[in-house]
């Protein structure tokens, strides 16, 4: 049933509102994962996770925002969904955050969820924290760590007002499964007319997407040429990763820029990140740093890269990463 945004006794129960991004309508772990940390966060304060989901997703999609956690459900399938306007789509948030009585407002730390975190700030008065990596230190007042220059340091921020808008660093907290009950509800929203409309789209097709991968290699200037990729591939194939690079590789035209990471490239967070032949310059890092586990390979102990790795290989890649390949076959 159709339920509108009317709230006439202005009834507000508090609570942690989580925006469900889809993708093709499809939720992925970091919706889940943002799940259990609103799940966490309402637990912490006595009041109830409601996870709003915009546009069509498939059957039986919804049912799982329940399974990691939802106490309650906002959807909207209206067609203005359907592509992305940072109005649009602010504009529901927003509606959807007042209804819901929302003091935290959580949002993946992704182009889509740092766009609408800026903008949701301003339409809700509160204060935003991007790149959330831990639970809130406290709650009053509002006290919560973040990462700042690209991950190279932590900043613990207090936020002055009654809402808190946040987005959180990927892989920063364990996806729980805790089911909630899950109650549905439809809501209809006060829209603005979209002022940008997605035309067309051109999706690259049958690769593993970078940004979708569980496990990534990833070479930089090490590799000398783009010749001697033949030893990444065999490596990526062989554990079903994804291929990346540093920004000089594809620079010099050795691999596409699709798969160049870091400040200026793609940001990733797989749970494993083979970096071989990379220094580990900050600018670099700031693109894998969310990576859950990150293994470098470098003839050089001192490199920079080391000091961000959990498990370091000092060696010559054209020596390690075939016997690696091999003892993983
Ligand atoms: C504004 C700005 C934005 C930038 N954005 C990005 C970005 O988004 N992404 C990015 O990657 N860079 C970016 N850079 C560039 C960045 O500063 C570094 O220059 C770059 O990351 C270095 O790439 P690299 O590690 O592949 O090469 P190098 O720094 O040349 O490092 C090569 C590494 O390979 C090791 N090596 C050499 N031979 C072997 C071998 N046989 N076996 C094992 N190890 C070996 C060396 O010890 C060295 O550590 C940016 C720079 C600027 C100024």
């Amino acid at each position: 049933m159709m339920q509108k945004l009317f709230n006439p006794l202005n009834l507000k129960t508090m609570s942690v509102l989580i925006y469900a991004q889809n993708w093709d309508g499809k939720f992925k772990k970091s919706v889940y994962e943002l799940l259990s940390y609103g799940k966490k966060i309402a637990e912490n304060n006595g009041t109830e996770l409601i996870a709003l989901s915009l546009g069509n997703v498939d059957s039986g999609e919804l049912d799982n925002l329940a399974k990691y956690g939802a106490d309650k459900i906002y959807f909207s399938n209206d067609g203005a969904f359907d592509s992305f306007d940072n109005e649009v789509f602010t504009a529901a948030i927003k509606q959807a955050a007042e209804k819901a009585g929302a003091k935290e407002v959580v949002l993946l730390h992704n182009n889509e969820g740092k766009a609408l975190g800026a903008h949701l700030s301003v339409a809700l008065k509160a204060g935003f924290v991007s790149a959330a990596v831990d639970l809130p230190e406290s709650y009053s007042p509002f006290v919560i760590k973040k990462k700042v220059f690209t991950g190279k340091a932590f900043a613990h921020v207090k936020v002055n007002s009654e809402v808190a808008v946040m987005t959180l660093s990927p892989n920063s907290y364990e996806v729980i499964e805790d089911a909630g009950a899950g109650a549905v509800e439809e809501l209809s929203f006060d829209l603005p007319a979209a002022k940008t409309k997605v035309e067309s789209r051109d999706v690259a097709k049958g690769k593993l997407l970078l940004t979708d991968a569980e496990l990534v290699v990833s070479g930089g200037r090490g590799l000398k040429a783009g010749d001697n990729w033949g030893i990444l591939e065999e490596l990526a194939d062989t554990l079903g990763a994804a291929l990346a690079c540093s920004r000089p590789v594809s620079d010099e035209g050795w691999r596409s820029h699709e798969e160049h990471v870091g400040q200026t490239g793609k940001i990733i967070a797989p749970n494993l990140y083979v970096a071989v032949g990379i220094s580990g310059a900050i600018q670099h890092v700031g693109g894998i740093s969310s990576s859950k586990f990150i293994v470098a390979i470098n003839k050089d102990p001192d490199a920079p890269i080391f000091e961000v790795a959990d498990y370091g290989i000092v060696g010559d890649a054209f020596k390690v990463v075939p016997e690696l390949t091999a003892a993983l076959k």
